[in-house]
C-alpha cells in the first residue's frame, strides 16, 4: 500500500491564507516542507481520503491524473476536507472519462446533504455517485475494506476516522479527531495496523493538559503518544507499525524541522506535502 500525503495542514493552510503571524511569516520565507496545504491522502494512486479545496492544485503539483480516481472517502463536512463544487466538472462535456466509470464518494449524511444541495441541478448520474455510510459497518469497495468509526470532532455530525484494509495491509486514517471514544477504541483494538496516521493539529501544545487528560476535537503530539502507546500495548500495533502525524495548525508554534525533532524520538514520522510512505 502506497500512501501519498497531498496536503498536511489544518483548515487555514500554512501559511494561513490571511495570516501574518510569526509562524506563517517564517514559512513564507523558508518554504520547502514548511508550506502545507489542506490535508488529504492518496492511496495506491486510485483512492483519495478527503477532497480539500487544494485538490486541483495537488493534481498539478504532484502530476496526478484524477480521471483515474476510483473512490473518495470523506471524513467529515468541514471545508478543509470536502469542497463539493469541483464534482460538477466530472459531468459529460466537462470531463471525458475513458473507462466511463463513475467516481464513487463515500461519507456521512451531513456530507451527502452538502453534496446534494450544491449539485442537485447537475446531472451527475453517470459521473459521480454518493454513498452514505454508517459507523461500525465494513464496506467492500474493489479490493478495499473500508470501516468508518466515530471520530471525536464536531458536534451534530457523525465524523469518521477510517480503518482501510487493502492487499493484506491495514491503515488507520485517524483524523480529524480528539482522543477516541471507548466504542471506537473497542473496534480499533481488533485490528493490527501497518500504518497509523494521527491528528497533530495542536503540535506540542496539548502537553499542558497533563498526563491523564487527552485533547478533544483534535490531537497534539502528547495525545498522539498516548494513542500510540495504547495501540502497541494492546497488540494492535508493534515496532514495525509506521506512525505518522499530520494536519498541523500554524498555531502549534513549530515549523517542520522543529516538530520533527520532537516527534522522531517518540517514533513518529512528521508528514509534509508530497511525502510518500509504502507499507
Ligand atoms: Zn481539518
Ligand atoms: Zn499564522
Ligand atoms: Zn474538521
Amino acid at each position: 500500500m502506497k500512501i501519498k500525503f497531498l496536503g498536511t495542514a489544518a483548515a487555514e493552510g500554512w501559511p494561513g491564507i490571511f495570516c501574518d503571524c510569526d509562524m506563517c511569516r517564517r514559512a513564507r520565507t523558508l518554504k520547502g516542507k514548511n508550506i502545507r496545504t489542506r490535508s488529504s491522502c492518496l492511496i495506491d494512486d486510485a483512492y483519495l481520503v478527503d477532497y480539500p479545496p487544494d485538490s486541483y492544485m495537488h493534481s498539478i503539483v504532484h502530476d496526478l491524473d484524477f480521471s483515474k480516481l476510483k473512490s473518495i472517502f470523506i471524513t467529515h463536512s468541514h471545508g478543509d476536507h470536502f469542497i463539493p463544487q469541483d464534482f460538477e466538472l466530472r459531468a459529460d462535456t466537462y470531463a471525458h472519462i475513458i473507462n466511463k466509470k463513475p467516481l464513487m464518494l463515500y461519507g456521512n449524511t451531513t456530507v451527502y446533504k452538502i453534496f446534494n444541495d450544491t449539485l442537485k441541478n447537475f446531472n451527475l448520474e453517470n459521473s459521480v455517485i454518493y454513498n452514505s455510510i454508517e459507523p461500525f459497518k465494513p464496506y467492500k469497495i474493489d479490493h478495499i475494506t473500508l470501516l468508518p468509526l466515530p471520530a471525536d470532532h464536531a458536534k451534530g455530525e457523525m465524523c469518521f476516522i477510517y480503518v482501510i484494509e487493502k492487499d493484506g495491509k491495514t491503515l488507520l486514517y485517524g483524523h480529524d479527531s480528539g482522543y477516541y471514544s471507548d466504542d471506537t477504541w473497542n473496534e480499533l483494538l481488533k485490528h493490527k495496523f501497518d500504518i497509523v496516521i494521527l491528528d497533530c493539529t495542536f503540535g506540542p501544545l496539548d502537553k499542558s493538559l497533563g498526563p491523564n487528560e487527552y485533547s478533544q476535537g483534535h490531537m497534539g503530539l502528547y495525545t498522539d503518544i498516548k494513542v500510540k502507546e495504547r495501540l502497541i500495548k494492546s497488540g494492535a500495533a508493534d515496532e514495525n507499525t509506521r506512525f505518522v502525524i499530520t494536519h498541523f495548525s500554524h498555531n502549534c508554534g513549530l515549523l517542520h524541522d522543529e516538530l520533527e525533532k520532537l516527534a522522531e524520538p517518540e517514533g513518529f514520522i512528521t508528514a509534509y506535502d508530497g511525502m510518500e510512505v509504502e507499507v
